[in-house]
C-alpha cells in the first residue's frame, strides 16, 4: 500500500503544467494525459519516485516501465541506437510507438524502471501536455498507465481517479485520450530480428514495410514481462463475439451489432479504439453482473482492440 495523499487536480494549462513539473522534480508521482492513455509519471532516475509508482499501482516489480523522452537525442543518451531505431523514430515519433533497445550503461536510470533487464523501453509522446511537462522537468519520465495494476486502462481523468485518488500526488485533466490504446511495443534485437511485444495504434504491416523484414518471435533476451494474459480486467465476466445481450449482461456494441452502448455505431475501428476503455469502465459500473462485447473485425486496429478484449475476458 502506498501512503495516503491528497491528490491535486490540475488544469491542462501553463499553471497546471508548472505545478506538475514541480511535484515531479521533488520526487512526486503525477498522472498526465497522453495520446494513448493517461500515464502515471515519475523521474526515471529517482529510485524512490519510481518505487512510489509501483506502490501506487500495486504493480509487480518484474514488470518494467516505459520511459518517456522529448526527442531522439534524449533517447540516444539512454539506449543503444541503430539504423532501424532511427528509421522508426523518423517515421513514428512523436507518437504511439515504444521501442525496446539495449540499455546504455551510462543511462543512470533507477534499476526498477527496467525490472532488472538490460533493455529499455522508450517512447516519445505526441500529446502537447505530456510534451510540455517533459520540457519543464528536463529529465526522462517513467510512466506506466495511470490505473491500479490489472484494471482497465484510463482514457479520462475520471478513470484515473476511480482507482488512484488518494494514492498519487496530482493529476492533470487533459480531457479524453485520442488514440485510446496503449502504444505499440517493438523489440529491436541486436542480431537484426525484431518482434512486436504489444500490438497498438501503429500496425505491424506499417513497421514491416519500413524495415523491409518480417517480424520474428521475441527471443529469450527480450520479453514483455508485463504482457500477462490477465490484464485490463473490468472485474466482471466478459463474453466476446456476442451477437446480442443475454440476461444480466451489459453489452458493448460495434457497427451493426447494437448494445447498451456502442464502441462505434458506424463500425469505425479508430473510434472503437478511442472508446474501448471508456466502454469497459461504463460496463464495469453498470448494474448488470456480466459484460458482453460484439465482434470486432481482426484487421488493422482491430488486432490491438481484440488483444485488449481477450485479456479483459481472461
Ligand atoms: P504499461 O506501462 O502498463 O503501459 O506497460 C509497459 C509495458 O512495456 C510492460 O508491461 C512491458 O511489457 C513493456 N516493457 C517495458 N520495458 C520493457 C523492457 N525493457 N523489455 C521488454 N518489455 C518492456
Ligand atoms: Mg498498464
Amino acid at each position: 500500500m502506498s501512503r495516503k495523499r491528497a491528490t491535486e487536480r490540475l488544469d491542462a494549462d501553463d499553471a497546471g503544467i508548472a505545478r506538475a513539473a514541480e511535484i515531479l522534480a521533488c520526487g512526486g508521482i503525477t498522472a498526465i494525459p497522453t495520446e494513448t492513455v493517461y500515464g502515471l509519471a515519475a523521474r526515471a532516475e529517482d529510485a524512490d519516485a519510481v518505487a512510489a509508482i509501483f506502490a501506487a499501482k500495486g504493480r509487480p516489480s518484474f514488470n518494467p516501465l516505459i520511459v518517456h523522452i522529448p526527442d531522439m537525442a534524449a533517447a540516444r543518451s539512454l539506449a543503444e541506437w541503430d539504423e532501424r531505431a532511427r528509421m522508426l523514430a523518423d517515421a513514428f515519433w512523436p507518437g504511439p510507438l515504444t521501442m525496446v533497445l539495449p540499455l546504455r550503461s551510462v543511462a543512470g536510470l533507477a534499476p526498477a524502471v527496467t525490472g532488472g533487464l538490460d533493455t529499455l523501453a522508450l517512447r516519445c509522446p505526441a500529446h502537447p501536455v505530456m510534451r510540455a511537462v517533459l520540457d519543464r522537468v528536463g529529465v526522462p519520465l517513467a510512466a506506466p498507465s495511470a490505473n491500479l495494476s490489472e484494471t482497465v486502462s484510463p482514457t479520462q481523468a475520471d478513470h484515473v481517479l476511480s482507482t488512484l485518488d488518494g494514492r498519487i500526488d496530482a493529476i492533470i485533466d487533459g480531457g479524453t485520450s485520442k488514440q485510446g490504446l496503449e502504444s505499440t511495443i517493438i523489440a529491436l534485437e541486436p542480431d537484426g530480428c525484431w518482434a512486436i511485444l504489444r500490438s497498438g495504434p501503429i500496425g505491424v504491416r506499417e513497421i514491416e514495410a519500413l524495415l523491409g523484414t518480417a517480424p520474428g518471435v521475441a527471443g529469450s533476451a527480450i520479453r514483455a514481462p508485463g504482457q500477462l494474459t490477465r490484464h485490463y480486467a473490468p472485474g466482471k465476466p466478459v463474453r466476446l463475439e456476442a451477437r446480442s445481450a443475454r440476461d444480466g449482461e451489459f453489452m458493448l456494441g460495434f457497427g451493426p451489432v447494437n448494445g447498451h452502448w456502442s464502441l462505434s455505431p458506424t463500425g469505425d475501428l479508430a473510434e472503437a479504439a478511442a472508446r474501448l476503455y471508456a466502454g469497459l469502465h461504463r460496463a464495469a459500473q453498470a448494474p448488470e453482473a456480466k459484460i458482453a462485447v460484439a465482434p470486432v473485425p481482426q484487421e488493422g486496429l482491430g488486432e490491438a482492440i481484440n488483444d485488449r478484449l481477450r485479456r479483459a475476458a481472461a
